[in-house]
């Protein structure tokens, strides 16, 4: 055993914590200086040094390379300071690491799948040192948050979202595995720059893509069993819904897009009840953009809607408006729509853009899920606050800057009477004298724990009825403090244990349909949940 190999060794190292005797006991003895700190001591000095970088790519670095450093360290610090470094390894800062991933590279994360490893893909499965694998988040770049496509870069979210499966769900970090699928990329600026770290052709599509999915879908059920969840991130809608489909039967798969983002909008809609009354069907329900986000959330909208009201779910839809960016969608365009429209395919007469369609429909609720920045307009903020006297307005794309309006412009369009939420933060916004906060409406509250659910139960397959009861899990967490001050989410501060409870649900629901592999059922599922996670205080080594 070499002490120089354990300092360098990310999952062991605890660098200035190394206690005496450890130091005797693994050859760590003058490799250090004499000072012996705690985590604590450690995490205070982290974040001072975070906080001196002004540039927020600069602090994304500097706990990429602490993570490769000092995985527990890591996490400690994420998890201590969730509020403050959510922004910086998460949405809006990992949309700008993505950008520049080749510029920034330093050192490889995650697994690297391009057309060239077709053939050998269980080979490349085999070469990642960990066994034991759980959760794999995936992704092909090519819809990266409200970016486009950013082709192999793309994988700053696989590690991000992993890193929050830790950090926020609990997961082991060596149980999780982030994949960037490289089949090619459309951006001509990546495909032209210099440091672009991807294949430097255009996408293979059609059959070729669909093959090497295949022979990756294949070889992780054949190497990490049926058991290993499998998240699909940020793929373009015209393979996502596919892949969703193709694969939900035979795999643990679960779009976060879709499925995770729908889970998540339906609690904040289900607390917003609380402050702007009625029940769900009581609502009128107007989308900016028709694609992952948006048609997933309408749908769960509706499935909820059905069950509360013993209707059909085609019944229910009726109350769901979507604009696309050929403008509402409606009866006549149903020829030329992607399936995943059509269900939202209304009768009405063609309106073209967002305010018409604002002023025709008269929604009480407006969800933002184009990826498109600054389409809630001043008219279209100003129309949703003259019929309703407490407009609910979700502005879900990230990063920040393809937010369809910022929290300021909710708030001083409607008279400081918006109901606000957004996919990436903003800080409080003061508006004639009051100070207004708003919740943050993204999936990064759910998937954590629903993950925990799954894989504490050994479910084998997702079911929309666990999204729905993991929507009254997280809805239930938001506090009537909360929604004393606008929150219609909670804060971050407590995610682990929202996620417990998320977890536990998801869980309960997996055994009730016959789902879980994990036998028998614990008793406190809660408290079995809490018991499940990955705690980042160092381990003593004797
Ligand atoms: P997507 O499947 O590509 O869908 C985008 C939709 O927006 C499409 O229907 C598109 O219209 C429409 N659109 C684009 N530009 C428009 C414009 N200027 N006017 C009107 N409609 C426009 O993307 P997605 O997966 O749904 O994601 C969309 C955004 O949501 C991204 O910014 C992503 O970051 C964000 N998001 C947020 C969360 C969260 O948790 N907050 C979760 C998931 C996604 P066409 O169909 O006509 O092209
Ligand atoms: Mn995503």
């Amino acid at each position: 055993a070499s002490g120089y190999a354990l300092l360098r060794d990310p999952h062991h190292n605890k660098g200035l914590a190394f206690a005496e005797k450890e130091r005797d006991a693994h050859y760590l003895r003058g490799l250090l200086p004499p000072v012996v700190v705690n985590q604590d001591l450690q995490i205070k000095k982290l974040m001072h040094m975070i906080r001196q970088y002004e540039v927020p790519l600069q602090k994304y670095m500097a706990m990429m390379d602490l993570q490769e450093r000092n995985e527990r360290l890591f996490y400690k610090l994420l998890i201590d300071n969730v509020e403050e470094l959510l922004p910086i390894v998460y949405t809006p800062t990992v949309g700008e690491a993505c950008q520049k991933y080749g510029s920034i590279y330093r050192h490889p994360q995650g697994l690297f799948i391009s057309l060239k490893e077709k053939g050998k893909i269980l080979e490349v499965l085999r070469n990642w040192p960990e066994k034991n694998i759980q959760v794999i988040v995936v992704t092909d770049g090519e819809r990266i948050l409200g970016l486009g496509d950013l082709g192999c870069q793309g994988m700053g979210i696989p590690v991000g979202k992993l890193s929050l499966y830790t950090a926020l769900g609990g997961i082991r970090p060596s149980a999780c595995l982030p994949i960037t699928i490289d089949v090619g990329t459309n951006n001509e600026k990546l495909l032209e720059d210099e440091f672009y770290i991807g294949l430097r052709q255009r996408r293979a599509t059609g059959q070729e893509y669909a093959e090497l999915m295949h022979e990756f879908m294949s070889a992780v059920k054949q190497n990490y069993g049926e058991k290993v969840l499998i998240q699909f991130e940020d793929f373009a809608n015209h393979n996502a819904f596919d892949l969703l489909a193709k694969y939900g039967t035979t795999h643990l798969v679960f779009n976060d897009d879709i499925q995770g983002t729908a889970s998540t909008v339906l609690a904040g809609l289900m607390s917003a009840l609380k402050l702007v009354g009625g029940t769900l069907a009581d609502h009128r329900f107007l989308f900016l953009g028709a694609g992952e986000a948006g048609t997933g959330i309408a749908e769960l909208i509706a499935l909820e809607m059905s069950k509360q009201t013993e209707s059909p779910v085609e019944e229910t839809r009726q109350r769901i408006w979507l604009v696309d960016s050929k403008g509402l969608i409606v009866r006549s365009r149903m020829e030329s729509l992607q399936h995943f429209k059509r269900p939202w395919a209304h009768e009405h007469e063609p309106v073209r853009n967002l305010v018409d369609a604002v002023k025709a429909i008269k929604p009480t609720v407006l969800i933002g899920s184009s990826g498109a920045g600054r389409t809630f307009t001043k008219e279209v903020i100003e129309a949703m606050a003259s019929f309703n006297e407490k407009p609910l307005i979700l502005a879900l794309s990230n990063p920040t800057s393809q937010s369809e309006c910022t929290a300021e412009e909710a708030y001083k369009w409607s008279e400081g009477r918006a109901i606000f939420a957004s996919g990436s933060p903003f800080d409080p916004v003061e508006y004639q004298g009051n100070v207004y906060l708003s919740g943050q409406a993204n999936n990064a509250y759910m998937f954590p724990g629903f993950g925990l659910g799954l894989i504490m139960s050994g479910a084998i397959r997702v079911h929309d009825d666990m999204l729905l009861v993991a929507s009254e899990a997280l809805a239930e967490q938001v506090s009537q403090g909360n929604l004393d001050k606008g929150l219609i989410f909670p804060p971050f501060t407590n995610i682990r244990k929202i996620s417990a409870q998320i977890a536990a649900r998801v869980a309960a629901k997996a055994y009730e349909l016959g789902l879980a592999t994990r036998l028998p059922q614990p008793e406190n599922l809660v408290a079995h949940a809490e018991s499940c996670m990955y705690g980042p205080s160092y381990r003593s080594y004797r």
